[in-house]
């Protein structure tokens, strides 16, 4: 069985290496030629909108997959013409636009930050005016890792945030003073049934995932997100793995946005938890029964970000499972990541202490 894949990244790369103990290939498509998962699958080397080569994924493949949500919409229902593709081109559809987005969590009664489309810079004045400040100025499309947005904190830094961003559709949303940032990892498989690994804190900097913690103990927390999870693979009719990330501001859930694929915030699963993401993802979409989700102690995954660590420090630690994705270092670039793994909370805060200190992160 051969598992076709639009993005040929590090999520490639991972959702490869758990496939092949369950006796899968896979076949990448990507417009680079030093594609990281080419080191574990065969490359397509091609754009995503180009029609041969998504005829080449799909004649080799028998389902297709996406590593990435922003493949553009033609390409994703070109492919569906053609062979099985899931998730559903309509929720990368969605996930693509963060108006589509919120307008969907809005629709299903999911609380959200208070949010305005923006088309001008009357409409930005305007928009600010309704929400106030402080509020963050976002791309409605391909923003990412914190690109494309701007944190306005007075009406003086309006102009600036104008010319850098305005040249594209943008969502404004009220700034929202969380005290966590958490998200769910959820599963739907074509039998409709469902799983939820546990709820996952993150940390960010500079908008870049950092670190997640697994679980966040929080069961309130957990089955509010586990409900609002339900409603949205249902609404979607999803098969696959769906990541949401969440604000918590009061011990209350915002949702702040989606993404229909494996998500870094679970990288984790791969030693912390029964089954990983990446082979119940591949578990769903092949229609085969979910593995299951549950937590084998405490994790923290660290995000190596534009330069890797010393390998054999890391490597001397008990409890610490290196990852490097075979990339060329580049400042900004996720190049690998560490998954901390113990038994219990507490040696898991004085062990991450320890490695943060040596990582001077
Ligand atoms: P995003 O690309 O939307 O995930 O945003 C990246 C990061 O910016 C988030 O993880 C938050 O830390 C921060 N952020 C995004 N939107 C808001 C908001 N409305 N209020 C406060 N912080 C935000």
């Amino acid at each position: 069985m051969i598992v076709g894949i639009v993005g040929g990244g590090q999520l490639a790369r991972m959702l490869a290496l758990a496939g092949y103990p369950l006796g899968l290939r896979f076949l990448i498509l990507d417009p680079s030629p030093s594609a990281c998962a080419r080191h574990v699958a065969e490359l397509i080397q091609g754009a995503y909108d180009d029609h041969q080569k998504l005829k080449q994924l799909a004649s080799g493949a028998d389902v297709v997959t996406f590593d990435f949500e922003n493949v553009p919409a033609k390409a994703a229902c070109f492919l569906e013409s053609l062979v099985p593709v899931y998730p559903p081109p309509v929720a990368l559809e969605v996930a693509q636009d963060r108006l589509f987005e919120k307008r969907l969590f809005q629709e299903l009664h999911i609380p959200t930050p208070p949010f305005v489309a923006v088309d001008s810079l009357e409409a930005l004045q305007t928009a600010v005016a309704q929400l106030g400040l402080p509020a963050m100025l976002k791309t409605r499309r391909l923003g990412y890792d914190g690109k494309g947005q701007w944190l306005l904190r007075t009406s003086h830094d309006i102009p600036a945030a104008w010319q850098q961003l305005g040249n594209t559709p943008l969502i404004l949303e009220g700034f929202i003073p969380f005290q966590r940032e958490v998200s769910m990892l959820a599963l739907r498989n074509h039998q409709g049934s469902t799983a939820f690994y546990p709820l996952v804190e993150n940390q960010h900097r500079n908008g870049i995932l950092r670190l997640s913690i697994a679980p966040y103990p929080a069961t309130a927390l957990e089955l509010q997100a586990r409900h609002y999870a339900t409603q949205l693979l249902q609404r979607l009719n999803y098969v696959g793995l769906l990541a949401i990330e969440f604000f918590v501001l009061n011990d209350q859930l915002l949702v702040n946005e989606m993404a229909p694929r494996v998500h870094n915030s679970g990288h984790w699963s791969i030693e912390g938890a029964e089954v990983s993401q990446f082979e119940n993802h591949l578990r769903a979409i092949l229609n085969w029964p979910l593995g299951h989700t549950a937590a084998i102690g405490h994790s923290a995954m660290l995000n190596f970000i534009g330069e890797l660590p010393d390998r054999n420090t890391l490597l001397a630690i008990p409890g610490v499972h290196f990852h490097a994705y075979g990339k060329t270092p580049k400042p900004g670039r996720k190049l690998g990541h560490a998954t901390l793994r113990v038994d219990d909370p507490s040696t898991l805060q004085d062990k991450l202490a320890k490695l943060l200190t040596l990582m001077r992160q």
